[in-house]
């Protein structure tokens, strides 16, 4: 886990309580730390140094407000001109156009266009009602238009089929005809990605947008890229005048210091953000909430989100009754707290969301363990019959033996997980209510 900017910060803070403005020379070793924060978010140098340059006039001279200490002072101007820059309240997608508005969808290939523009699909749908079409460029692989098919199907979209013997303008002319006849709201139009930037791609792109006449001209980007995002960045912005950006991949280990790079060389708004390979793994941005993420300070708020939301409420509370009452916990209820922890996104997303001052105490877990532990025991449970999961005490030998075949695992582990439950049975029995939460109020100290 990355080390946190706010640990480093309470630190310096402690070397100069007292202080009661911030100065010239201690704001420049704040600043250090927080420079090495940002780089180690990855975001792009010329990035930082514009940034540290904001900040620092920002900081010098301020006032210590009330109570706050220097350093407190310090992280949050950092937080706020970080929230600042990478965009304000949130941006949908602007659909104001005579139907159907075009959405354009660009970026470098693996960045997630396809993947996006079927998440968009989904979201405009559901939440925007809109009916909508969409339609692949990308005539230099096959697969991809393939891809995009079964993607739209899933989403509840339509798809305009187009093969590689096309011409990306004939296909998006024959596709934006098709919308008007037939009264898309929408036409979202997915296009070929190479694997770094190239003249040719950029001009059929161009002429592409000049025939679309696109509302929105989204540059798709993955948020892993890190410092590389930058010179994607500044092609696309070159190549077309970009509304929106959606940032990939957040699922994923980076800081997303990318998000505040690619938003400052384009310019234009982080429109959404992507936290899935599924296609309800779309977020409307949070500029706030990445800043945070970007310092290492935690993403509390989408925590408490997934654990609201992600969970089966009703499952929970029956599981929390039984808890209580002390009785009637069985391998169901082991198996379905078991199942609620992967709704959560697995442990080590959710250790991710926790502040760092939080985690640095299950700093020696090994995540990736843990979570193939999880789902091992989830297949132990599963082999067994309904019976054998409220009766745990009936299996005998031979049903273990054939139980771990099931499950592909040894013996020993079925042995292990039923030891296991049996003294989480008689934990459950001694402690009153709580379980995945109280856990969570437990790691957090
Ligand atoms: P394209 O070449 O730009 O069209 O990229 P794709 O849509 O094919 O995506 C490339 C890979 O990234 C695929 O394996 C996707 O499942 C994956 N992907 C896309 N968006 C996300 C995301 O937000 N999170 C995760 N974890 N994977 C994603």
């Amino acid at each position: 886990m990355a080390s946190a900017l706010t640990d480093k910060l309470t630190r310096l803070v402690k070397e100069m309580r007292g202080q009661a403005r911030i100065t010239e020379s201690n704001v420049t070793d704040m600043l250090r730390e927080v420079r090495m924060a940002l780089l180690e978010a990855d975001v792009a140098l010329p990035v930082v140094r514009d940034f540290i340059a904001r900040v620092k006039e920002k900081a010098l001279g301020q006032e210590v407000l009330g109570s706050l200490k220097p350093g407190q002072t310090l992280v949050s101007i950092v937080n706020r001109e970080l929230a600042a820059t990478m965009g304000e309240g949130v941006a949908d997608i602007n659909l104001a156009a005579q139907p159907p508005a075009v959405i354009l969808m660009a970026g470098l290939q693996g960045a997630g266009k396809t993947t996006t523009t079927a998440k968009l699909a989904k979201h405009l749908i559901e939440k925007r009602k809109k009916k909508v079409l969409t339609v692949s460029g990308d005539v230099y692989r096959p697969a991809a238009i393939e891809q995009l098919k079964t993607v739209t199907k899933q989403a509840g979209a339509e798809w305009f089929p187009s093969t590689p013997d096309q011409k990306p303008l004939d296909i998006a002319h024959a596709a934006l005809d098709y919308a008007k006849k037939h009264y898309f709201d929408v036409l979202l139009v997915d296009t070929a990605g190479r694997l770094a930037i190239d003249e040719a791609l950029m001009k059929e792109i161009k002429d592409l947008h000049a025939a679309l006449n696109p509302v929105e001209t989204l540059f798709v980007v993955d948020a892993m890229q890190g410092q590389d995002a930058i010179n994607t960045a500044k092609a696309f912005k070159e190549a077309l005048p970009l509304t929106g950006i959606v940032l990939t991949k957040l699922d994923g280990d980076s800081r997303g210091g990318a998000a505040l790079s690619v938003r400052q060389i384009t310019g234009a708004p982080i429109k959404f953000a992507g936290v899935s390979e599924k296609l309800d793994g779309l977020e409307v941005f949070d500029a706030e909430r990445h800043a945070g993420r970007i310092l290492g300070m935690g993403d509390i708020v989408a925590l408490v989100e997934q654990v609201t939301a992600g969970v089966d409420m009703e499952a929970a509370q029956k599981l929390a009754a039984k808890v209580k009452s002390g009785d009637g916990f069985d391998l169901n209820d082991f198996l379905s707290q078991i199942q609620q922890m992967k709704q959560m996104g697995g442990l080590s997303s959710l250790m991710d969301k926790l502040p760092s001052q939080l985690t640095a105490k299950a700093g020696s877990i090994d995540m990736d363990k843990a979570e193939k532990d999880i789902k091992r025991k989830e297949g132990i449970i599963q082999s067994m019959t309904p019976l054998e999961r409220r009766k745990p005490e009936l299996i005998k030998a031979t049903r273990k033996k054939r139980i771990a075949n099931g499950a592909g695992v040894h013996v020993q582990e079925v042995n292990r997980l039923l030891k296991e439950f049996e003294q989480m049975q008689g934990m459950m029995k001694k402690m009153k209510g709580g379980g995945l939460m109280k856990m969570m109020k437990k790691m957090g100290g």
